[in-house]
Order: C-alpha cells, then sequence, then structure tokens
C-alpha cells in the first residue's frame, strides 16, 4: 500500500526516539539470539519478525516502523539478506548491519552468516562494539560475554566439523542458498542451489540439471527450507526420488523455537547431518 508523505511526515514527527528507553531490536530469531549473548539480560531485546516468514520478502506494518524508530540499537544482517527493510534501515543512524557485503579471508560475507560460526564471531564483535558505544556503563559486561560465546563458539565449530564429516562426499541440492557459508567452512559439497538470494522461482535452467540428475539417481539428499515457497519442490517431485530433510535456518528444526544461538546450531547441524545417516542407512 502506497504511502503518502504527509502520512510519513506525521509519523517521523510522532515517532521521535525517547532517550530514556534502552530497548535493542533484532530483524531475525538467529540475531536475537546472538545479541542476547552478548548483552546479557538487562537490557529489553526483541524481535522484529516471527519464525516463520522469511527475511528475504518480509513486508513492514506499521507497528514494525513504530518498533524500529522507538529501539536504541538495530540489529539487522543487512541488504543482501532483508532487502525489503534497505529504504528503511540504510537511513537509520541507529542500524547496526552485521554484515557489511566485505570479503574476509578467501570468500565474501554470507547474507546467512549466522549459520556459520566462524563467521558469527566477526558479527559478535560488531555487537559487542555497537552495544559498547550506545551503553558504555554496560562496556565491562559486553567484553566478558563476548569472550564467553567465543569460547563456546570455538566449541560448536569442533563438533560440527565432527558431525557434518559423513556429509562430504554426498551429492546435494539445496532448496536455498543459506548453508552456502557452512558447507565451505565444513568441507560440504556445495551442491546446487534452486532459489538463489532473493529468488521466488528457479531459473529454467537450474530446474531442468536437477530434474534430470534426481531422475538418474544422482542425487543423495535434498535440503528443504520451510521458509520459502515449496511448490518447486512439489514440481520436481523431488520427495519420490530422493530424501528430503527440512532444515529451517531461521530455527533448526521447523517445529521448535530454540532458546540460544548454541540450541538453533545444535538443530541445524543434527537436521543437515540426518541426510548422511539416511543415506548411509538407504545404501546398506
Ligand atoms: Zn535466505
Amino acid at each position: 500500500m502506497p504511502v503518502s508523505k504527509f502520512t510519513t511526515t506525521l509519523f517521523l514527527i510522532l515517532c521521535v526516539n525517547p532517550v530514556w528507553a534502552q530497548k535493542l531490536v533484532s530483524t531475525i530469531l538467529p540475531v536475537q539470539l546472538i545479541v542476547k549473548e552478548i548483552a546479557g539480560d538487562d537490557l529489553d531485546n526483541a524481535v522484529l519478525m516471527s519464525p516463520g516468514s522469511s527475511p528475504h520478502y518480509y513486508a513492514l506494518s506499521m507497528s514494525d516502523r513504530q518498533r524500529l524508530a522507538e529501539a536504541d540499537l538495530v540489529f539487522w544482517m543487512g541488504p543482501d539478506l532483508e532487502a525489503t527493510l534497505r529504504r528503511v534501515l540504510a537511513s537509520n543512524d541507529k542500524s547496526v548491519p552485521l554484515v557489511a557485503g566485505e570479503t574476509l579471508g578467501h570468500a565474501r560475507e554470507s547474507p546467512h552468516a549466522w549459520l556459520d560460526p566462524i563467521a558469527v564471531r566477526t558479527m559478535a564483535v560488531r555487537i559487542a562494539d555497537a552495544l559498547k558505544g550506545r551503553f558504555p556503563q554496560f562496556s565491562r559486561q559486553f567484553t566478558d560475554n563476548l569472550k564467553e560465546f567465543e569460547r563456546r563458539l570455538r566449541v560448536l565449530d569442533e563438533d560440527s566439523r565432527a558431525q557434518l564429516g559423513s556429509l562430504r562426499d554426498l551429492n546435494l541440492v539445496y532448496h536455498h542458498d543459506s548453508f552456502t557459508s557452512l558447507a565451505r567452512q565444513y568441507g560440504l559439497p556445495e551442491g546446487i542451489v534452486l532459489l538463489p538470494g532473493h529468488a521466488r522461482q528457479a531459473s529454467v535452467k537450474t530446474s531442468l540439471e536437477v530434474s534430470r540428475i534426481l531422475a538418474e539417481g544422482e542425487v543423495d539428499c535434498v535440503v528443504t527450507d520451510p521458509t520459502l515457497p515449496s511448490g518447486l519442490l512439489k514440481t520436481l517431485k523431488v520427495s519420490q526420488y530422493t530424501l528430503t530433510v527440512e532444515v529451517s535456518p531461521l530455527l533448526g528444526a521447523p517445529e521448535t523455537v530454540p532458546e540460544s544461538y548454541f540450541e538453533l546450531m545444535e538443530e541445524v547441524v543434527d537436521r543437515l547431518s540426518l541426510c548422511g545417516k539416511r543415506t548411509a542407512a538407504g545404501k546398506r
């Protein structure tokens, strides 16, 4: 729905940020969970999008706009993920993008970087820096929390590497490119991605290619994403040809809401590793 200039101006006048508020807003649940690790429990830490929504296509409501305007800090991944929030957040001086599209090491930062424990360290440092800048009275606490989070990330990294090792030689098809960075980190096959980036439809070339390799029995597992349109999976009849494993990049297991970042990642890694276990059982 188009919003008139008058409404926008009136809205901006009404939503001047009160200086006494200490509100953190994160766009998606994984970001909120990481912010919770660094910020601790003293600050109000809310999430904007409900767990079932896709951050690629999210449409802001008027009350969302109000929450963003009233927040002290807004954490988001950046325009490569929350494309529809670009206009509102890119010009908001309280917004903190957690991926800057920079090249770290050998690869460009992924818009789904929260799924890669190594990239999450960079995100966590950016979160801590923003928190210290806005709430210097809690700087010591943020530094301690960051150290403890980094320690636990190292354990997660080791566990994930061990658990995902069985997927190395599989032929995978991914519904979406959310796991590209994690795959690169742990030596998983990059596979074929049906819906990269903000795409709602697969290209004809990709559909034909996947259709062919499915029919020829060359796909071990299809990793599906419950936040994206499923029509294509039905058209390609993936479940008739091979096993499918549903992994939510926002929740891990689609039916649960994780309470911590580590719970989310354990679910993601557990679900992904089902591709290896079930394939091994099927080949016996
Ligand atoms: Zn995505």
